[in-house]
């Protein structure tokens, strides 16, 4: 399994997550067919360094942008700034959305983001494909 996405997509997550760490940040990717269209980007509301939970009145305003676009939610992302590079217990437990999971986290003083698919508690991993921005 695979999701695509455009180099500009992955900056907007890097420095978003950059820009908030030491606490996590997080946002949804909307898309169709499991490439990304647009990064939206919603505020922690826990400010915390280990968990997130979306501000609700700005993720219901995305919801509503995704929708009046004719989109679909195609993934969700958040950072781990302090680890682990892979979905957490909590990550699995909550996992609230049948969408690609896009969890950012730093290895040697960089980011580097990871995709996973999290159905009936069980974990996979997904292919993040860098498109260019040129492509069609
Ligand atoms: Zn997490």
């Amino acid at each position: 399994m695979q999701i695509k996405l455009k180099r500009e997509h992955w900056n907007i997550m890097r420095a978003h997550v950059q820009a908030h760490a030491p606490l996590e940040a997080c946002g949804l990717l909307a898309g169709k067919n499991n490439r990304v269209e647009k990064v939206l980007l919603i505020e922690n509301q826990t400010k915390s360094r280990v968990k997130f939970r979306m501000d609700p009145k700005e993720q219901l305003e995305a919801f509503n942008w995704i929708d009046s676009k004719g989109l679909s939610l195609v993934g969700i992302f958040h950072s781990h700034p302090a680890g682990p590079e892979t979905v957490s217990a909590t990550d699995i437990e909550e996992a609230a959305y049948a969408v690609t999971q896009i969890i950012w986290s730093r290895a040697k003083g960089d980011w580097i983001a990871y995709g996973f698919w999290i159905g009936n508690k069980l974990v996979s991993e997904v292919t993040l494909e860098i498109i260019n921005n040129e492509q069609p």
